[in-house]
């Protein structure tokens, strides 16, 4: 049961999105800042998606004749300008996701990156983007203010909900398009020493059907259901298989509405402004100081 379920176009059971993160090999590069430009594995592992997977997940959707939201960090956006085209020219979106996939947490000078990033996607991408997802989740109160001063209108990196939900702070706020790891194909897929990822990679099925459990649970409730994945890993020949079968089955047989999240995000202001729908808010920042007193 969802509490506050969204009214979603024509009368759809569920809003739909499987987004992208396309750091391609910037995640050596930010891990390994001395000797990754001289690691050839990993670099080319992470050239796979770019390169290899964006044209195969791009022809799918295209052959689906759907939209979705790509995130890219800055650095990949200036390194494969092939890749950014091919993606605006579907119809896709592509978001804001870092300068060099640097963590906000740990890379201090937020503003420095961010906006480095920013000068990226106008170069390339015709504008600022219109949403944000934080390198590895960690979204901090410095990149909040960031997104509320630049304007964006959505973010993607924060748990606090099953559906769409609006942040706000004092100087203004942003509509939430809320992730989590049950959705995100980095715990089943991912095996990658280098940044210390050392998992047992599952079978495409077992990883895979976990995510559609997922799907099921939103679309009984009425809800969203949004896949957070990289087409290193799930744009490989095998899972992306099984997400081309998924995507057919769903697209015949269910009441589903798939979407850009800048899309999700118009059709929210507008339900908004109407009056047809009151969205749940949380205030930001949640704490100004450490937790627990004394220690
Ligand atoms: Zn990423």
């Amino acid at each position: 049961m969802i509490q506050n379920p969204v009214p979603w176009p024509n009368g759809a059971r569920c809003a739909c999105v499987i987004s992208f993160d396309m750091d391609a090999d910037s995640l050596i590069h930010i891990a390994r800042p001395e000797d990754a430009h001289d690691r050839l594995y990993p670099i080319s592992m992470g050239r796979y998606g770019p390169t290899v997977a964006i044209p195969r997940i791009l022809d799918t959707y295209h052959r689906f004749g759907i939209q979705q939201s790509f995130f890219l960090p800055g650095w990949c956006v200036e390194t494969y300008p092939k890749a950014v085209e091919a993606i605006l020219e579907g119809g896709h979106e592509i978001g804001h996701h870092g300068y060099l996939h640097e963590d906000p947490i740990e890379a201090p000078d937020q503003r420095y990156w961010f906006e480095r990033a920013l000068a990226a996607y106008r170069k390339y991408c015709g504008g600022t983007p219109a949403g944000y997802r934080a390198p590895v989740y960690n979204i901090n109160q410095e990149v909040v203010d960031l997104l509320v001063e630049h304007g964006f209108r959505y973010e993607s990196s924060m748990m606090a909900d099953d559906i769409p939900y609006r942040v706000e702070t004092a100087s203004g706020g942003f509509w939430e398009m809320p992730v989590h790891w049950g959705t995100d194909d980095w715990p089943p897929f991912a095996h990658y020493a280098e940044i210390g990822y050392m998992m047992p990679v599952k079978a495409p099925s077992a990883g895979l059907g976990a995510f559609w459990e997922e799907f099921d649970a939103a679309y009984e409730a009425g809800g969203f259901f949004m896949l957070i994945i990289h087409p290193f890993l799930t744009g490989r020949l095998a899972r992306w298989r099984q997400v081309e079968a998924w995507l057919e089955e769903t697209l015949r047989t269910k009441d589903v509405w798939f979407a850009r999240l800048d899309q999700i995000a118009d059709h929210l202001d507008g339900l908004v402004a109407r009056g047809d729908y009151t969205p749940r808010v949380e205030h930001l920042p949640y704490y100004t100081e450490p937790q627990g007193g004394d220690r």
